[in-house]
């Protein structure tokens, strides 16, 4: 039996029931879904977003660059980034950088790359020692995102403090840390590392042998990927596994209409345990046995995509269902008929952006944001 009981997947955001949230189900429902993808609702949605984030989002406040990256990235899929003053949200991006005060200090085990919020910006102590360093991975992969998107040339940064002291992250396992001190382990952050190391086109960042090695290592018996070694295969996990090994280099492509014996992953099951995910109602689930839910429509959908097998999927039927989850007043919900959240509202887009939905632009399903290279940006 289905069931709705579990947490979202991301690699910022922990999604929480929030008090004074308005409950879904004392909201009525819209009479029946509209047979299109209502770009201008979707715009009017996130320019709001991004002129004042509604304070149900407050407890989220420690991922502040994640919500930034949602919706300025989300506004540009919608081709929309004339709504965003691009130097200003570059220069308040990079704000939360970290910096150390010697190139030697990038050896004391800490990362300075960006803080998620002010909040987690602590003063250097009496002694000008900075003790409480909370530059993270998730962060600093969503400073860089909108730093692309706006058209900063990332190039001008301080690249080197970044990559060198996230090797303080990497564990002898090969998996990451998102930041210095008491946290968890898994492909989340590996992803965050890989693609951090992408769009700063230098790979000094991190062991990519040790990494692979332990996005291997995550492959279940049933072809998916657990977040960790011997975990339940999930969505999320996935997601994070493929596009890390196709931005590190080690699967190209479309793989299904390339030599099998080449493969440093189980294909065929992956491709298997990918296309069983789409559900009844044409939605895709994160996990068996769990509902439909919009955000899967692209963690497992992107994954389809690198591995050439989104053709295969039921398309019709999957935007049938994306099309029960959007709201009349902009933005897409997590399970048909309910509020929408800003998490969801911008796998939504990605997930339109993959049927090739007019007035999105192209998607870059490895960095989940828009295509800049097909645009002729980069
Ligand atoms: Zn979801």
């Amino acid at each position: 039996m289905a069931t709705r009981d579990s947490p979202d997947f991301n690699v910022g955001v922990e999604e929480e029931e929030e008090e004074g949230t308005p409950s879904p189900s004392s909201i009525s429902p819209p009479s029946s879904p509209l047979s299109y993808f209502d770009r201008d609702r979707h715009v009017a949605f996130f320019e709001m977003l991004y002129n004042l984030m509604p304070y149900h989002y407050q407890s989220q406040e420690i991922n502040r660059l994640t919500l930034a990256f949602f919706t300025v990235s989300g506004l540009h899929l919608l081709q929309a980034l004339d709504r965003v003053d691009k130097d200003r949200v570059a220069n308040w991006v990079l704000s939360f950088q970290a910096h150390p005060r010697s190139r030697a200090e990038l050896k004391n085990g800490q990362f300075y790359g960006f803080h998620g919020s002010r909040t987690s910006q602590f003063p250097l102590n009496e002694n000008g020692v900075s003790v409480h360093n909370a530059g993270h991975l998730a962060s600093t992969y969503c400073a860089l995102a909108i730093l692309k998107t706006v058209g900063f040339n990332l190039l001008t940064i301080d690249k080197e403090s970044i990559l060198i002291s996230m090797r303080n992250l990497q564990q002898p396992d090969g998996s990451f840390m998102p930041l210095h001190i008491g946290a968890e382990t898994d492909l989340r952050f590996v992803y965050c590392a890989a693609a951090i190391c992408f769009m700063l086109e230098d790979w000094s960042g991190m062991d990519k042998e040790k990494a692979k090695d332990y996005i291997l290592s995550c492959q279940s018996y049933d072809g998916g990927f657990g977040l960790m070694p011997g975990l339940e295969s999930h969505g999320g996990g996935t997601y994070c596994a493929v596009a890390s090994l196709r931005l590190m280099g080690y699967i190209e492509d479309d793989l299904l209409s390339k030599n099998a014996t080449s493969f440093v992953v189980n294909v065929p099951l992956l491709l298997d345990w990918c296309m069983q995910r789409q559900a009844i109602d044409g939605g895709f689930q994160g996990r068996a046995n769990k509902y439909s839910d919009t955000c899967y429509a692209f963690w497992v959908g992107a994954v389809l995509k690198i591995l050439g097998g989104y053709k295969l999927i039921d398309k019709i039927a999957l935007r049938r269902f994306l099309l029960t989850c959007q709201y009349e007043f902009g933005g897409f919900s997590k399970y048909p008929s309910e509020l929408p959240d800003l998490y969801h509202s911008y796998y939504g887009f990605t997930a339109f952006s993959l049927l090739e939905e007019s007035g999105l632009n192209p998607l870059c399903t490895e960095l989940g944001m828009t295509d800049l290279a097909a645009l002729g940006i980069l």
